[in-house]
């Protein structure tokens, strides 16, 4: 399909979910192409996935607001995609040395100061939405018109029920990610707490009064699937008069990188751009898959897709991609 570049709007407001190391980079290429257009400055609101929050050594981590965090604020360790750059390991060799479990999650210093600070302001009565706000400030995101919500201020765990032979158990989904490898076949996936949940303050606002709404190439089950399972999103996403465009995850037949296949195959769905699509189907106007998918692409029929390449390698090919996200978006948008 041909690409003619669309204007801009002015002040345009773009509203992402978003996981971890897919959503980061996707993002970090966004804010980049959208500091080159014109009409500017255009904002950001990204609702973050908080279903891999997990409580270790007593301190609240939440993972994928944390790569977002430092992805967007410039000091990400590049070759891991999570976790500071130049960072030690100290305090974690510290409670090795005593025996303290778990070890399989990786902990620098720096890191730990992060997940010190929201601790103890969670302690000291502030909510999730808040202490998210003040760990953004420190990196510089509202300077970039980029603003962090978390999906949900409730306590929530996404937990991964094993299909283990006779036995049944369920893990928290950090030790079936890490720990595991997602080697043992999940039969489900459950989200504690999530059912009885709100969305977090401006979440659900943010997608029905935005110009766009993108979905980046995150985790179609365990990511954006979570954000999708808080009360109200999809109904908002389904309601919203913003195209909803999003990214395949899922390229050449598998996952970039991560275990979105093993994911997949717990709900049964085809670990294919086409599966990942129908995931999303009661709300998706548009879908980018790579250009070494589009002979295999095989619908849902009526979607808007337009076949580019989809590997983020550095920061101007996920501009590319951010890029083209954005130029869909406004087309659908134009559309009669
Ligand atoms: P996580 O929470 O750290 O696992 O990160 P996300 O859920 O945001 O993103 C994970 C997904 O990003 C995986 O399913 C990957 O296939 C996808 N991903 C990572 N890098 C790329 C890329 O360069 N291109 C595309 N299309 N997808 C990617
Ligand atoms: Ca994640």
């Amino acid at each position: 399909m041909l690409r003619n570049r669309t204007d801009t709007l002015p002040g345009m407001r773009i509203t992402a979910l978003a996981g971890g190391v897919g959503g980061a980079r996707f993002l970090r290429g966004l804010r980049s192409h959208l500091d080159r257009l014109d009409d500017g400055p255009h904002e950001i609101t990204i609702v973050a996935n908080t279903g891999d929050d997990i409580t270790l050594f007593g301190l609240r981590v939440s993972p994928d607001v944390d790569t977002l965090l430092y992805t967007l604020g410039g000091d990400i360790h590049e070759g891991q995609g999570w976790g500071r750059a130049n960072e030690s390991f100290t305090l974690q060799g510290e409670l090795a040395a005593y025996g303290v479990e778990p070890q399989w999650f990786g902990l620098g210093d720096k890191d730990l100061g992060t997940h010190v600070a929201r601790s103890m302001w969670l302690a000291q009565g502030s909510t999730p939405s808040e202490v998210t706000a003040r760990l953004a400030t420190r990196w510089g995101l509202p300077d970039q018109h980029v603003r962090l919500l978390p999906m949900t201020d409730a306590f929530v765990e996404t937990h991964v029920v094993l299909d283990d032979g006779d036995e049944q158990r369920a893990v928290h989904f950090q030790e079936w990610w890490i720990r595991l490898r997602a080697a043992v076949p999940a039969q489900r996936f459950v989200v504690a707490g999530l059912d009885r949940a709100a969305a977090a303050p401006g979440v659900l606002e943010a997608i029905r009064t935005a110009d766009l709404v993108i979905l980046p190439p995150s985790n179609p089950v365990v990511s954006i699937g979570i954000i999708l399972l808080v009360p109200g999103v999809r109904d908002a996403l389904r309601g919203t008069a913003a195209p909803v465009v999003g990214v395949s995850p899922i390229v050449g037949g598998g996952p970039v990188r991560g275990h979105a296949d093993a994911c997949l195959a717990t709900l049964g769905v085809e670990v294919s751009p086409s599966g990942v699509a129908g995931l999303y189907r009661d709300f998706l106007d548009g879908w980018l898959i790579d250009s070494g998918d589009a002979e295999s692409f095989g619908g849902p029929a009526g979607l808007t897709t337009e076949a580019v390449p989809l590997l983020m390698k550095d920061l101007p090919t996920a501009e590319a991609m951010a890029a083209a996200a954005v130029d869909l978006g406004l087309r659908l948008r134009n559309r009669p």
